[in-house]
């Protein structure tokens, strides 16, 4: 039986996991990774959960809008647009349709980064 890492979003024998990083579920290559880069997996899983809830809360906002500030240009633009589509469209029942006809540029880069996925989990 292996052991599931949140990084890599594998499942890893459990010899790739020792002490904190069981705990943690990273497993060790995935430790051994510089910080920045193991910061903007979990940054843009956050912003992919976002789109999947029902609802893109104020605290929700306030974290997308740290994250648009992001040394990472690739977190920083997912961030934007999350932001944006909050921003008009907080809730997700009949999000698509909604920008579709008012925001059309906007679902254009959902489905351009593949955000659009997340809207369909
Ligand atoms: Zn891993």
């Amino acid at each position: 039986m292996g052991h599931y890492c949140r990084i890599c979003r594998c499942e890893r024998p459990n010899e790739q996991f020792s002490g904190d990083s069981y705990k943690i579920h990273v497993c060790k290559r995935c430790k051994a990774k510089p910080k920045s880069e193991r910061q903007a997996t979990e940054d843009k899983d956050d912003i992919f959960g976002f789109l999947e809830q029902s609802h893109i809360s104020e605290k929700n906002v306030a974290r997308l809008e740290q994250m648009a500030k992001s040394d990472n240009p690739q977190v920083a633009s997912l961030a934007a647009i999350v932001l944006d589509v909050a921003r008009v469209k907080p809730y997700k029942t009949r999000r698509l349709k909604f920008l579709a006809q008012k925001h059309p540029e906007l679902l254009g880069k959902l489905r351009d980064t593949g955000l659009i996925l997340a809207h369909h989990w």
